[in-house]
């Protein structure tokens, strides 16, 4: 069963998408965290951090790059952001299909709930 994000990739569900290439796609949170909350996934299905290899370096990479080009077009590079991966149960993870969420726009707090 395709994922949703796997759906918005191939152009079969809407999503606010703010940037797409070769290898990844960047579309905004349905339920924004932040001011800027962003995900970025990679265009190919993964399920989760546990599955990526040596052959996704690149594209691993590129959601890397394309993070640090969203921030500045959202205009929080310099205010900072924080750049999320969730893995599995413990991680909080919903969607098996690898993502980094972008967020941003306001001051973040801790990193965790102690
Ligand atoms: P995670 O808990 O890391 O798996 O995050 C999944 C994220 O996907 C959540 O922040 C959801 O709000 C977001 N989400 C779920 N469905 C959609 C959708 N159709 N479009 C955009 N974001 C979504």
């Amino acid at each position: 069963m395709p994922t949703i994000f796997a759906k918005i990739i191939r152009g079969e569900m809407p999503a606010d998408i703010v940037y797409q290439d070769n290898l990844v796609t960047a579309f905004r949170d349905i339920q924004p965290m932040a001011p800027t909350h962003i995900l970025i996934v990679p265009n190919e299905s993964i399920p989760t951090m546990n599955d990526i290899t040596e052959a996704d370096e690149r594209v691993m990479g590129r959601m890397m790059l394309a993070a640090k080009e969203l921030a500045a077009q959202e205009g929080i590079a310099e205010s900072g952001y924080r750049l999320i991966i969730n893995c599995n149960a413990h991680g909080g993870q919903e969607v098996f299909h690898v993502h980094m969420h972008l967020l941003g726009g306001r001051p973040l707090g801790p990193m965790l709930l102690r």
